[in-house]
């Protein structure tokens, strides 16, 4: 039986949750002093959309995104992204524009959600809710409020790209 692989490549700064975020999904797991991949370049988890097998391959940076130096490699391939930012950080909110000329540079115009992580801490949030509203319909993609520690919305996520690919 046929079976569809996705390449889904999630970016942002560091610090906004990445790795924490293809761990929970893929493992079930969330652990606080999560470093690396360690020796593997992404993790899988099998779904089923609309009765159809999907395979999602989601692709780490392992903190190249610090130097600005994720290779070409990375990017190959990709079919859907993940846009990411933190709740409690204003920096990674304001690259998240430039985040996405980036893929778009490397992958053209592929399904792309923007993510605002970390909702758990809305209390000390740094990005009011309509801002980051009018970013996502500036930049056209759906917007994504998550909390990979407490496990809200992470699933939607890659059901919401999944299903985008599988439209296409
Ligand atoms: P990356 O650099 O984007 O890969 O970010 P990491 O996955 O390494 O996460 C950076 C830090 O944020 C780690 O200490 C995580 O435990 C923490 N973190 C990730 N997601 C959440 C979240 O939803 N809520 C909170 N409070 N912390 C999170
Ligand atoms: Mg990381």
């Amino acid at each position: 039986e046929l079976e569809l692989a996705l390449k889904v490549v999630i970016v942002g700064n560091g610090g906004v949750g990445k790795s924490s975020m293809i761990q929970r999904y893929c493992k079930g797991i969330f652990t606080k002093d999560y470093k690396k991949t360690i020796g593997v370049d992404f993790l899988e988890r099998q779904i089923e959309i609309d009765g159809e097998d999907v395979r999602l391959m989601l692709w780490d940076t392992a903190g190249q995104e610090e130097f600005d130096a994720i290779t070409k490699a990375y990017y190959r391939g990709a079919q859907a992204c993940v846009l990411t930012f933190s709740t409690v950080d204003r920096d990674s909110f304001e690259a998240t524009h430039s985040w996405k000329l980036k893929v778009e540079n490397e992958c053209g115009e592929i399904p792309t959600v923007i993510v605002q992580n970390k909702i758990d801490l809305l209390d000390q949030s740094v990005v009011n809710p309509e801002e980051a509203e009018l970013l996502a319909r500036a930049l056209g993609c759906r917007l994504i409020r998550t909390s990979v520690k407490e496990d809200i919305n992470v699933a939607t996520v890659f059901r919401h790209l999944a299903s985008r690919c599988l439209e296409e």
